[in-house]
């Protein structure tokens, strides 16, 4: 099985299980690194209530290494944070990749300008917003993430989608300039489990998407955005069927910031 990259830890506020049961749950699942990717800190303090403090990143760097020491060389652990981009958040986030030799960082849009639009709280938004105007203020978003260069991973590509919010027709106008943006920064995109499970249920991004993606030449990752261990890998065999159609044949490791392929 690929490595999954994409996971948390309780110090987010929603996530649960102690590191030696995601350590289990990887090894169970056959996969060749597990890596931890916490919602990054953000400020100003307090930012929201669904990620760690700034005065965490202690306590979750001795998460990370009792991890390693749980598994004992038998899966490589490797160390990452999700990130949000927001606007004006660039310095931020580069102070944040100095503060570790982390493996990887993983890019993901949440907020558009205030709103955390996956965040069930505010779903009434949703009801009053004009869907067709979210979708492009979303992916125009998500392009200029990707342009930033500050990420290795671009997480959940179209979350905006997670309550099945879309406007009708061809999505591809949507997907296509992002997915121009994304090849462009040699970012590597995530296919993410976790929209099999929400209101969507469709794995992040859809298929025409990643069909696109693949033709552009963009890299993947198979990640399934755990927030439990009991999700650590989930439908990953679902993921391969749904990269391999869309053409993959391999899919990335990291290990400090280098990328190098396996196959798929
Ligand atoms: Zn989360
Ligand atoms: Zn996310």
């Amino acid at each position: 099985m690929p490595a999954d990259y994409h996971s948390h830890t309780p110090l987010c506020r929603h996530a649960l299980g102690d590191p030696e049961a995601y350590v289990d749950a990887a090894l169970a699942a056959g996969l060749t690194e597990y890596g931890i990717s916490d919602h990054a800190p953000q400020v100003p303090e307090p930012f929201d209530d669904w990620r760690m403090l700034e005065a965490d990143l202690p306590e979750y760097f001795r998460w990370i290494e009792r991890a390693r020491g749980h598994a004992a060389g038998r899966i490589p652990i490797r160390a990452g944070l999700e990130c949000d981009w927001l606007a004006g958040s660039e310095a931020w986030i580069a102070a944040l990749a100095a503060r570790h030799a982390w493996d990887y960082l993983i890019g993901s849009v949440h907020y558009l300008g205030d709103w955390d639009f996956d965040n069930p709280k505010w779903l009434g938004r949703w009801a009053e917003s004009d869907v067709a105007a979210v979708w492009t203020h979303y992916w125009q978003t998500y392009a200029r993430m990707a342009e930033s260069g500050l990420f290795d991973i671009l997480g959940h590509p179209d979350l905006v989608k997670k309550f099945a919010h879309v406007p009708p027709g061809d999505l591809a106008r949507y997907y296509e300039p992002a997915v121009d943006a994304i090849a462009a920064s040699g970012c590597v995109i995530e296919l993410n489990t976790a929209g099999w499970h929400k209101p969507c249920a469709e794995a992040y991004p859809a298929a025409g998407f990643l069909e696109l993606a693949c033709s552009a030449g963009v890299p993947l990752v198979i990640s399934s955005d755990a927030h439990a261990p009991g999700e650590v890998g989930r439908d990953f065999a679902r993921a391969i069927g749904l990269a391999k159609a869309a053409g993959y044949r391999e899919t990335q490791l990291f290990e400090k910031r280098r990328r190098r392929s396996e196959p798929l």
